[in-house]
């Protein structure tokens, strides 16, 4: 067993490094607080473009959407050396890792074309409108209603937890059009323009930060969306959404483990203030022991990580998906709790920073913020539910 790359992989990690080290924008500007997950300020619009014309935004895709064809190992390779260094490919991440790969993967030609690059390109941003008051772990169940009227779709229903929906131009979103058909059958796939009479975003801000507004609670009233934008078969929306979640999936195993790294570090920098029960908190054996378990944690996701990887590239269906997802997810969230825990008051000192979880904030926001790796894509019952039935084989 060689657990390492092989030259050709190496060389191609060079070339990115060496080009990251040309021109990934300061740090100082990497961290700009951001203000939704679809507000796209200048800055973060010409380092997407920037990566997307070196080839370096989508490197796993065809030229002709700006990618190098990276082999699946490449693009592993290409995942670490972002995530390792905390670099972000774009600020409107539904769009890039869920939305415009769908739309590749489904849309017509003229939606290809009229879509594809200037997402890529950071020139629209995008929400994803998938769950309801009343459809969430069961998305299924979504009502907003979808009628066709000659060449129109008359759209009327409400979304919520939409990130960045009021940012957002345009909203991939999923509407039943066949009410008398069982559930998974009857639900299709729009694209929605956010500035159509109709739409109407209401922001509501987080639990982690009264003043940070990124869900919305989104109200469709006789929104008309031209027939043209209906992405896929008319009521064959489900598959899509299938794709889409596999899209999310994919890519978070890797954000995880360097999430838990970060969060270790910072944990170990934390040594030398004050403890609760030792004067210096680094001599607290429960400290050190709890390190020393996120540590393990974080080693063990990444094995799991290049595990699932390796079944992948041998054409073997990877369960260790759902696996990673609710083990990352929650090692995570553990970690981000036991150093508020160990921290006491000072974790909600905004002066001391936790690890940067998307937005700085101190260690108490980040354990919250943690939340939202563990309910979204798929929550950690869900997770649980995929693991007992198709890993494990429980019946229902
Ligand atoms: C940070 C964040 C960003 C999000 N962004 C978006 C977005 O951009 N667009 C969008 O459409 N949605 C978004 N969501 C919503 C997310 O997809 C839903 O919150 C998620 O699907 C869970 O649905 P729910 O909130 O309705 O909870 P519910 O499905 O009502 O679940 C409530 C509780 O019951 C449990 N539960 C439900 N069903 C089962 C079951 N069968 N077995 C065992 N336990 C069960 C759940 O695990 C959970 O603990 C986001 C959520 C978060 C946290």
């Amino acid at each position: 067993m060689r657990l390492q790359y092989g030259e050709l992989e190496e060389a191609f990690r060079a070339e990115l490094v060496e080009w990251l080290d040309r021109n990934v924008p300061e740090r100082s500007v990497l961290e700009t607080p951001r203000l939704s997950s679809a507000h796209l300020p200048e800055w973060a619009r010409e380092w997407q473009r920037t990566l997307f014309d070196a080839g370096w935004l989508v490197p796993g895709w065809e030229r002709q959407y700006g990618g190098r064809e990276a082999t699946p190992t490449e693009q592993m390779i290409y995942f670490e050396e972002l995530s390792s260094r905390d670099i972000p490919r774009t600020l409107n991440p539904q769009a890039l890792g869920i939305i415009v790969p769908s739309i590749r993967d489904f849309g017509t030609d003229e939606q290809k074309a009229k879509f594809v690059l200037p997402t890529l390109r950071a020139e629209i941003s995008w929400c994803l409108g998938m769950s309801e008051p009343g459809a969430g772990s069961d998305l299924a169940s979504l009502k907003t209603k979808a009628e066709l009227v000659g060449d129109e779709f008359i759209v009327n229903g409400q979304k919520v937890w939409t990130s960045g929906a009021h940012d957002s131009d345009w909203c991939m979103c999923f509407v039943r059009t066949d009410p008398d058909a069982p559930k998974h059958k009857g639900i299709s796939a729009l694209i929605i323009d956010m500035r159509s009479p109709g739409v109407e975003c209401r922001p509501f801000p987080e639990l982690s930060e009264p003043d940070y507004f990124d869900f919305n609670e989104v109200f469709f009233t006789d929104v008309r969306v031209p027939k043209a934008n209906l992405l896929g078969e008319l009521h064959q929306g489900w598959p899509i959404t299938q794709g889409s979640l596999a899209h999310e999936r994919a890519m978070l195993w890797i954000e995880y483990a360097y999430s838990m790294k970060r969060a270790v570090k910072a944990m170990q920098e934390m040594a030398d203030r004050p403890g609760l029960v030792t004067e210096r908190l680094g001599d607290d054996g429960n400290f050190r022991d709890a390190i020393a378990n996120y540590y393990v944690d974080s080693v063990a996701l990444m094995a799991m990580g290049y595990r699932g990887f390796s079944k992948f590239m041998h054409g073997k269906s990877a369960p260790e998906h759902s696996l990673l997802k609710l083990y990352g997810s929650e090692a995570v969230q553990e970690c981000l709790l036991g150093a508020t825990e160990f921290l006491g008051p000072d974790a909600i000192d905004r002066d001391i920073l936790g690890p940067r979880m998307w937005r700085s904030g101190s260690w108490l926001v980040q354990y919250l913020r943690s939340f939202g790796g563990t309910i979204p894509g798929g929550t950690s019952e869900i997770q649980r539910n995929i693991i007992a039935e198709r890993v494990i084989g429980l019946p229902r």
